[in-house]
């Protein structure tokens, strides 16, 4: 049997025309204090669908981080190497604000249970008020990062718990330097 080509029907080309749409900038943002591995699998994710993903590092006052900005990036930098589509960058201010400036028509974030959907719903209820033409994109965690935060990693490391798959091996390192407990 000979397959022929089947005329685009109105359903293909929408669905390319998407395409083309997805192919273009995306921000994931947060507070990465410090990156783990399930930032990691949204980062990585992400990069596969859009051509170009800046992280951004938001200099949020309201919170009190255990590494500095300039560490943080460093941290996502190192951990990021191997995707030549990512940037890493900071800002303080408003994350529309940001995601305007490099022209980004998408922003990502991860979604782990149900307890992060009330607080993603207000924001992206409030972002899309800013800007409706920034659409928010959430990616489901993998199971076995959906227990994972910063401030969990932090927790166990603080008392001297095995991190080892929670986040890459130089984040270990560093914490290990911040909280001494070669
Ligand atoms: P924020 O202060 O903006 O919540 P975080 O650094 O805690 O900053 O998180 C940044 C983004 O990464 C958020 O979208 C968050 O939901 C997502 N994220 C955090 N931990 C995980 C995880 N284990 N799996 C998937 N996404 C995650």
């Amino acid at each position: 049997m000979r397959y022929t080509e089947v005329p685009s029907s109105p359903f293909i080309v929408a669905l390319k025309k998407r395409r083309i749409k997805l192919g273009k900038i995306a921000v994931v943002p947060g507070t990465f204090d410090p990156i783990t591995n399930g930032h990691l699998d949204i980062i990585n994710r992400g990069a596969s669908i859009f051509s170009e993903v800046f992280v951004v590092v938001l200099n949020n006052s309201s919170k009190s981080p255990l590494f500095s900005v300039e560490e943080r990036m460093q941290l996502i930098i190192d951990a990021t190497s191997h995707l030549p589509n990512v940037k890493v960058q900071t800002f303080s201010g408003l994350l529309i604000d940001y995601a305007e400036s490099v022209n980004a028509s998408a922003i990502i974030r991860g979604l782990r249970a149900v307890s992060d959907f009330e607080y993603e719903m207000q924001i992206t209820s409030m972002n899309r008020v800013l800007n409706d033409k920034i659409e928010t994109f959430f990616i489901m965690t993998k199971n076995q990062y959906s227990f994972l935060s910063s401030s969990i990693v932090k927790e166990v490391a603080k008392y001297g718990g095995k991190i080892d798959e929670l986040v890459p091996s130089h984040v270990e390192k560093a914490l290990k330097e911040k909280f001494n407990t070669y």
